[in-house]
């Protein structure tokens, strides 16, 4: 273990733990989360500490570029994720949340260059991002002044959402009215997050 790891290990054992021991207690044999979060793998992304969130309080699913893929077909660590976080754990809120200069995102639109290493698995997964690509290019095409980048990720937002809905099991609880979906784009520079309006399909301030 490195110094970093040691200091901060020792630090959560001492500070936190301790002032939580009846937290962790209650939580040692079951979590009830109530909520899903689908974010991007990247390191500056904490779900947990943009919602102060305790320890069992969110489920939370992790892969480059925030990305929900098709139901069908049905392979993958996410779509496991998806089904036992509704399935098994019952939530009743999942949240899409993406993110400011997305690195997934930008990669979609690079060409790969001789002296970089090929990243197949990445490049495979990102394919998802493609349905969220050209809506962005289209508005950019009409728009000039509107950030590609941005709009890239606020669309793969809305395509992992429609994504979702079309999870069978997903789409019962939504016509039951007993699961809610939510979409965020996160600003890192700023801490702004923009909730996405499914009436009038724009982002704006949570706050
Ligand atoms: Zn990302």
């Amino acid at each position: 273990m490195d110094k970093l790891q040691k200091e901060g290990y020792s630090k959560f054992i001492k500070k936190y733990f301790e002032e939580n021991k009846a937290l962790f207690e209650a939580l040692s044999n079951i979590q009830k989360p109530d909520t899903m979060i689908i974010t991007c793998s990247d390191s500056r992304i904490n779900p947990a500490l943009i919602l102060d969130a305790q320890p069992g309080e969110i489920f939370i699913s992790r892969n480059i570029g925030n990305v929900v893929p098709a139901y069908q077909p049905s392979l993958g660590s996410t779509q496991a994720a998806i089904e036992y976080a509704v399935n098994v754990l019952n939530v009743k809120k999942i949240v899409v949340l993406g993110h400011s200069n997305c690195g997934a995102c930008a990669h979609i639109y690079h060409e790969h260059q001789e002296d970089e290493p090929l990243l197949d698995h990445v490049d495979d997964w990102l394919q998802n991002i493609n349905t969220a690509k050209s809506a962005a290019m289209l508005e950019v095409h009409a728009d000039e002044s509107k950030n590609l980048f941005e709009l890239t990720e606020k669309h793969n937002i809305v395509s992992s959402l429609r994504r979702l809905m079309e999870y069978p099991y997903v789409q019962e609880r939504l016509v039951r009215k007993e699961i809610d979906l939510i979409g965020w784009w996160y600003d890192i520079g700023s801490g702004t997050v923009e909730l996405y309006d499914f009436n009038t399909r724009h982002f704006s301030p949570v706050l």
